[in-house]
């Protein structure tokens, strides 16, 4: 569904990504664990959108629509149609390719990034309504089963500071859900939460990996990723130094730099 390739980006005179390759297949998950300033937002931003990379290519394979699916569901399989955007071609890419691209993914924020002064079912609509001009009616009541879904059915009128971090992050997640992506990016979803807020957000993501949502983590909560991730890439200076099954790159790291990693959070 994803693939990478020699993903490269700089801010002024700073080398971020060096050459990033990765490949995740449909409704698999794959956490990006690594040492902070390593590249790993800056991934998910380039995947996203709201980066344009230097260099390299980003595809994402959208499964054809199925029209049986109703409301937000992980798209079926199906052979798809690819976009392919080429950030190193003569110009970069070309606005109308990196629109589609950023229609194919969905972020979740570390600090949940609600518009403060709209409602919880204002934020969740804004997306599909404005952006992707799907019926009002027809998204909202989309947007009201997923929030009810993730018990937040009495909040639609609520604004944002009227919310638990975990609640607001909750918001953060059915708004990416609302927007129906092929690919749901998620950056350090718990880390700003309190410790007794942590367990509802995870366990939300975790019930989505099983659904068979196609994602993308990057998180520093090492249990949870060796819980919910089909694999694990773990990011150092730019570059992805080793990649594999979790348990594998958590216990058997085949890299000393993995390893080194590792021990400090041990
Ligand atoms: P953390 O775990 O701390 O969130 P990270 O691995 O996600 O770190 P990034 O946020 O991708 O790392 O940042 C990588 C490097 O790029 C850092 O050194 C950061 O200072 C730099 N950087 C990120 N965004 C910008 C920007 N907009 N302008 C300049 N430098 C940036």
């Amino acid at each position: 569904l994803l693939s990478v390739r020699g993903l490269r980006k700089s801010f002024g005179t700073t080398r971020v990504l060096e050459s990033i390759d990765l490949t995740v297949g449909r409704g698999r998950v794959l956490a990006l664990i690594g040492p902070s300033g390593s590249g790993k937002t800056t991934i998910l931003r380039c995947l996203n959108g709201l980066e344009t990379a230097d260099g390299g290519t980003i595809t994402i394979t959208a499964a054809e629509a199925d029209p049986a699916a109703a409301g937000a569901t992980p798209a079926g399989t199906g052979t798809g149609t690819e976009l392919t955007v080429d950030f190193g071609a003569a110009g970069g890419p070309r606005d109308k390719q990196l629109a589609a691209l950023r229609d194919r993914s969905a972020m979740v924020f570390q600090n949940y990034n609600l518009f403060p002064h709209n409602t919880v079912l204002e934020n969740v609509l804004e997306g599909p309504v404005v952006v992707q001009r799907r019926p009002k009616a027809e998204v909202t009541a989309e947007a009201l089963a997923l929030l009810t879904r993730v018990g937040l059915a009495d909040k639609t009128d609520a604004y944002p500071f009227e919310l638990s971090g975990g609640q607001q992050q909750r918001v953060g997640i059915v708004r990416a859900l609302a927007l129906r992506p092929q690919l749901l990016l998620f950056d350090e979803p718990t880390s700003s939460l309190d410790p007794e807020l942590v367990g509802d957000v995870l366990r939300l993501i975790k019930e989505l990996a099983i659904e068979g949502w196609t994602m993308v983590i990057v998180t520093h909560e090492l249990e949870f990723a060796r819980e919910v991730a089909s694999e694990i890439a773990f990011v150092d200076g730019g570059r992805i130094v080793e990649h594999g099954d979790p348990k594998q790159v958590l216990r058997h790291p085949r890299e000393e730099r993995t390893r080194q990693f590792l021990h400090r959070l041990l």
